[in-house]
């Protein structure tokens, strides 16, 4: 494949962007040959900069749901720009969607807009300890909540004191949890929990029923608030908030990526509990009125409500899952695809350092289909049987690659600043 228009990108921004770029397009995150760059999507496909098409797991790393450019989610969105966007004040436009979404998500109340989960998860935090005039969260090791420096993965620039009292306990693990609330004692502010285990790295784990029915115990004993981190998984499991599966509502859930496919806006929602609380915390940004995404996430919501596109995402991430599973067993590789179906990550066995993944992720690349080494992926709507087909076909014929290949791959160039993203 050619990328010479992407190298010369890169060379370009190396010279005026810190690091040559920054986030999931770092240098060394993804193998070597894959695309910085992209100039188009279109339903499940993207297309770089050289113009290369790939049919796309990645979906922005979760806010395409349904389709890259969808026509009516877009038409929304283009109407309401012709109106206005970003104005003295709010549109009626802000009322609507705090209504849908509070009709839509069972737990909720009241909404608050913002742009990016990082906002959302901020401003929870901020929530509980106001609600509860407590300073103490307790989050599982490795779940990530954004970039702010109180929940940076990476601490470089951040001080020990944006990053206390947290406490850590392990995801599913009860006992671990228990320890972290004693621990807590008196000054338990709130649970955080992410709607699955999906951290980086690592197999993913759907939450255990017992864990999460325990969260919400523990936090109502304590007086403290429960809450749902649902920015990555919000609204591909569930038409609800994520934990509604097995049955446990929180106080507060945080809200983003995909609910405006694509369109820059995220949310936190809560209960009547919490009302007060988040009415008194100090909460604003020049954009967080923009009344485009939120015609766009009207749009999206009501897409949400009257499809089936939970069944799809459910019937053609259940084909891919299975299909990998026995193509790479054929192939005679260990392959574990760990999550919900609509999520899946997949690690090789026996590949701590990730060569492996690498190998054959850039493999699967050549061959059109764009998937990620150690990162969970996502299904879209827009995704069709064919689509399927073609990841499979690619799949069968990368895992041959993989088995000859493997035993001299090099090493993953960076590796060591990878890890160093682990949390
Ligand atoms: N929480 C979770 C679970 C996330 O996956 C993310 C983004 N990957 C965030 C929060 C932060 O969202 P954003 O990147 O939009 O700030």
């Amino acid at each position: 494949m050619d990328h010479h228009l992407d190298k010369a990108l890169r060379a370009r921004a190396d010279a005026v962007i810190p690091g040559g770029m920054y986030g999931h397009q770092s240098t060394g995150m993804l193998p070597d040959d894959y695309p910085q760059f992209f100039s188009r999507g279109r339903g499940a496909h993207l297309w770089d900069v050289d113009g290369n098409k790939y049919l796309d797991f990645m979906c922005a790393y979760g806010p395409n749901l349904f389709g890259y450019g969808h026509e009516a989610i877009d038409a929304a969105y283009v109407r309401q720009l012709g109106l206005g966007d970003t104005l003295t004040g709010p549109s009626e436009l802000i009322v609507q969607l705090a209504e849908a979404l509070t009709r839509t998500v069972r737990h909720a109340d009241w909404a608050i807009f913002c742009k990016n989960g990082t906002d959302a998860t901020s401003m929870a935090l901020m929530a509980a300890r106001a609600h509860t005039g407590r300073k103490t969260i307790i989050r599982a090791r490795g779940a990530y909540h954004g970039s702010a420096p109180w929940c940076t993965p990476r601490p470089t620039g951040a001080l020990e004191t944006d990053r206390a009292y947290q406490i850590l306990c392990d995801y599913n693990d009860i006992a671990s949890l228990e320890a972290a609330v004693a621990e807590a004692g008196e000054d338990l502010a709130a649970i955080f929990a992410a709607p699955f285990k999906h951290d980086a790295f690592v197999d993913q784990a759907e939450p255990d029923p017992a864990y999460a029915q325990r969260a919400r115990d523990l936090c109502d004993a304590a007086g403290a608030l429960l809450i749902v981190d649902d920015v990555r998984a919000g609204f591909r499991l569930s038409r609800d908030c994520s934990w509604s599966r097995i049955g446990v509502q929180p106080d507060l859930s945080t809200w983003g990526k995909c609910i405006a496919n694509g369109h820059p806006i995220s949310a936190l929602l809560g209960s009547n509990a919490a009302r007060k609380a988040a009415a008194s915390i100090y909460t604003t940004g020049s954009f967080w009125y923009q009344a485009a995404p939120m015609a766009a996430a009207l749009a999206t919501l009501t897409l949400i409500r009257d499809t089936d596109y939970l069944d799809h995402l459910e019937r053609i991430g259940q084909r891919l899952a299975t299909g990998l599973g026995e193509r790479a067993s054929a192939s005679g590789l260990g392959l574990r695809v760990t999550g919900p179906v609509q999520m899946p990550l997949f690690l090789f066995d026996d590949d701590p350092d990730l060569r492996k993944g690498f190998c054959w992720s850039s493999e699967m690349l050549d061959r059109g289909v764009y998937v990620h080494p150690w990162h969970n992926m996502f299904m879209c709507a827009a995704m069709t049987d064919d689509d399927i087909d073609q990841a499979l076909n690619a799949a069968e014929s990368a895992f041959k690659v993989l088995k000859v290949k493997g035993p001299t791959l090099p090493p993953v160039a960076k590796m060591a600043f990878l890890t160093a993203s682990r949390s």
